[in-house]
């Protein structure tokens, strides 16, 4: 925008280049148009002269031969009454004769302004004066003496010389007018050529003129046409790039929020259930599918799909299927014809002519299996690569979710029976406690402690009592009901929570598992060693106790007790 007109957003035409040589030529044109137009004026001014002076020159030379022939007429009359004595001829020559003096006089007014014509004007005059006087001497004479004296008298012989005399005055002045009339004509004409270029000059100026400003019209239309093409395809491209933007946006607070949903999840199994809901909002056009590889490696299993039914194709398959698993990137490359379809990919009517992308889900250098999508379009760049930073955080999240579990499993679990350990059952015993106090149930709680462990470990080796505890400890995990809780409680010491178990359930359950110890055969290396028994001692609450340390201390001293009776036995808390 321009800085010194920031309100109003439109330029005065005076400050553009275009405006300036416009007003530039109208003022050329003005010009032109006003000299033109003045030249003219004056020229029909001169020409309206010039034809009043030829008129005057006319009427000079009218009066002129005007006055040389009432002369005429006065001596042709007077000679017609000399020879006939008409006294009607006579009238005639006295008619004639005021009229001489009336042309001399209006000759005498129209060269009054010419020095030269006035002075030849008057000249006439006299010589004219004389040659009246002459004819009335004769005019006496013939009166007076009769027509042979008057035709010898000295006023008949001047007569000729004295007319020469006034013809040659005549045509002195009449060769006059001719010339001024001719000089006047040369002027006039002088000035009609003038006028004629100057007009044809101003008219050829004026078409270049008008030439030139249509010739910036039209640039200038051109450059506001381009200009305002500039301007649109600016703006196309602003609408674009805010469009690219505003997409990049919701896709990143969608990828956040399928991070937060991912980072809120407990386990697996439960970020692929929230996975097949987020991920067809990340990728509106493409059906999918998460597999995982088992812990085995040799098997990948879909565990979440979304969009069409049928895309995510075989439910189980090997990892050799997959050629984004044999590789470890994403296949087919990007825009790359795949050359293969992967195999566990459905084999429905109509799906190989569908695009697919596998993407590996790779974290810290594992692979932990991968995302398929299938669409009718082949992904495009920005598709590939919101799909790449979902795999990525998909994967990420995964790994996490994997290793909590391990660790959770490894801080709750003994690692050498695979039961819950010590400070899961305090834990729990707390919790089993409060709940069957609510629900007004029974708890029973075993204690359980290998009898004669040190000799069986003196004697078979330390491996062979740890092949014992860990035999031990899958016979009672399969003793139990999945609600009861069974740990190693330290060493050859077992414990066992049993939920809504009353005491005399709790004998009975110790006795049937103190029978199935005695039957239990311990494998090691290849020999059978035992044989194997066990002390139990029970606690019940509320009978035994209502409080953790309580109920473990009566179990204790029950075991106490029934090693003091011999082993291999059940003792109810006294
Ligand atoms: P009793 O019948 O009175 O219970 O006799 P016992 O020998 O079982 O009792 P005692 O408490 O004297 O011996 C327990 C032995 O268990 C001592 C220890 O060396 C052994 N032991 C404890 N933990 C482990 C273990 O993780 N592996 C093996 N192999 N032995 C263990
Ligand atoms: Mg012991
Ligand atoms: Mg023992």
């Amino acid at each position: 925008m321009n800085p010194s007109h920031p309100a109003t957003g439109s330029t005065p035409l005076l400050s553009t280049r275009f405006g300036l040589r416009i007003v530039a030529l109208f003022l050329a044109l003005a010009i032109l148009l006003v000299t033109v137009a003045v030249q003219v004026y004056r020229a029909v001014g001169e020409f309206v002269e010039a034809s009043d002076w030829v008129a005057h020159t006319m009427e000079v030379e009218q009066e002129i031969v005007a006055t040389i022939a009432s002369l005429r007429d006065a001596e042709a009359s007077q000679r017609a009454f000399v020879i006939s004595g008409s006294a009607e001829r006579l009238a005639d020559h006295h008619g004639a004769l005021p009229r001489i003096g009336d042309h001399q006089a209006r000759l005498a007014g129209l060269v009054a302004n010419n020095p030269q014509q006035a002075a030849n004007v008057q000249a006439l005059s006299g010589l004219l004066d004389r040659r009246l006087a002459g004819m009335r001497e004769i005019l006496d004479l013939f009166e007076r003496e009769g027509i042979a004296a008057m035709r010898t008298s000295a006023p008949v012989q001047r007569s000729r010389d004295e007319d020469a005399a006034i013809e040659a005055a005549a045509r002195r002045m009449l060769a006059i007018e001719d010339q001024l009339l001719a000089e006047r004509r040369a002027r006039t004409d002088d000035k009609a050529m003038l006028t004629r270029l100057l007009t044809i000059g101003a008219v050829i100026s004026c078409i270049i003129i008008l030439g030139a400003a249509l010739v910036f019209v039209l640039r200038e239309q051109a450059r506001r046409l381009r200009s305002e093409g500039r301007v649109r395809s600016t703006n196309e491209e602003l609408t674009h790039s805010l469009d690219e933007s505003q997409r990049l946006g919701r896709t990143l607070r969608q990828l956040g929020e399928l991070g937060e949903m991912l980072q809120g999840c407990r386990s697996p199994a439960e970020a692929t259930t929230g996975l097949a809901v987020a991920l067809p909002q990340l990728l509106p056009r493409m059906s999918g599918s998460i597999s995982l590889i088992n812990s085995s490696q040799n098997l990948v299993e879909t565990v979440a799909a979304w969009g069409e039914a049928g895309t995510a194709g075989e439910g189980l398959f090997a990892p050799d299927d997959c050629w984004a698993l044999r590789r470890g990137q994403a296949y087919p490359p990007a825009g790359v014809v795949p050359p293969f379809r992967c195999r566990h990919l459905p084999a429905t009517a109509g799906a190989d002519s569908r695009a697919h992308l596998c993407i590996p889900l790779l974290a810290q250098g594992s692979m932990l299996g991968i995302m398929t999508l299938v669409a009718d379009e082949p992904a495009d760049a920005a598709e590939r690569a919101v799909a790449v930073a979902t795999a990525e955080q998909v994967s990420m999240a995964l790994a996490n979710l994997r290793l909590q579990e391990t660790l959770r499993t490894q801080s709750l679990r003994d690692p050498l029976t695979g039961l819950f350990n010590r400070r899961y059952l305090e834990a729990s015993l707390d919790r089993e406690l409060q709940r069957s106090a609510r629900g007004k149930q029974p708890l029973s709680v075993l204690m359980l402690d290998i009898d004669h462990f040190k000799r069986f470990n003196d004697t078979h080796g330390h491996d062979a009592g740890d092949a014992l505890l860990a035999q031990f400890g899958a016979l009672l995990a399969r003793s139990v009901r999945s609600e009861d809780v069974a740990c190693r409680y330290g060493g050859e010491e077992f414990t066992i929570l049993l939920h809504e178990t009353d005491a005399e359930q709790a004998v009975e359950r110790a006795e049937q598992i103190c029978a199935a110890v005695r039957t239990l055969d311990v494998q090691h290396r290849r020999q059978t060693l035992g044989p194997v028994t066990v002390s139990i001692g029970i606690a019940t609450a509320p009978r035994d106790g209502n409080a953790p340390d309580e109920l473990l201390h009566s179990a204790d001293r029950a075991l106490y007790a029934a090693k003091h009776g011999g082993r291999d036995q059940a003792r109810l808390a006294a």
